[in-house]
């Protein structure tokens, strides 16, 4: 997850991916196959186009891939653009923001910017990488 921003990406390009949604999926495309595809039901690595934006299918099972599947934005319900902004500033953790000013913000609802989080927080504790201090700062900002 904290994979997802750990290259300090600049501050244009960030703000491309807040308004953009195909930017954010192309951006988890690049990241996913930054080596190359490799299907992971049958390890071929020849794909051609999916069906939804920047997903990729095997040539050979016909399996689809979508850049958000092992992300915490796989079936996210509101845009991912937007969920990249709430996730981005969760990680970052240099503003405390809450979820009613995410809400405000991002013109959603304050339950579904609250599920989100729970989401990211879940996704940042089943991590080992972290340290004691980022997880606490994380469990400061979720609360
Ligand atoms: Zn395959």
């Amino acid at each position: 997850m904290s994979k997802i921003f750990k290259d300090d990406l600049d501050n244009e390009r960030i703000a491309e991916l807040f308004i953009s949604d195909e930017k954010c999926y192309e951006f988890l495309a690049n990241l996913k196959w930054n080596k190359g595809f490799t299907c992971r039901k049958c390890g071929n690595t020849n794909y051609c186009a999916g069906k939804t934006p920047f997903s990729r299918r095997c040539t050979k099972c016909k399996s689809e891939e979508s850049p958000t599947s092992g992300t915490i934005f796989h079936n996210c319900k509101f845009p991912i653009s937007k969920a990249f902004y709430i996730a981005y500033n969760v990680c970052k953790g240099k503003e405390d923001v809450s979820t009613y000013e995410y809400a405000r913000r991002l013109s959603l609802r304050q339950m579904t910017c609250w599920n989100f989080k729970v989401k990211i927080r879940n996704a940042l504790n089943a991590m080992d990488s972290l340290s004691e201090t980022e997880k606490s700062s994380i469990e400061k900002m979720l609360s």
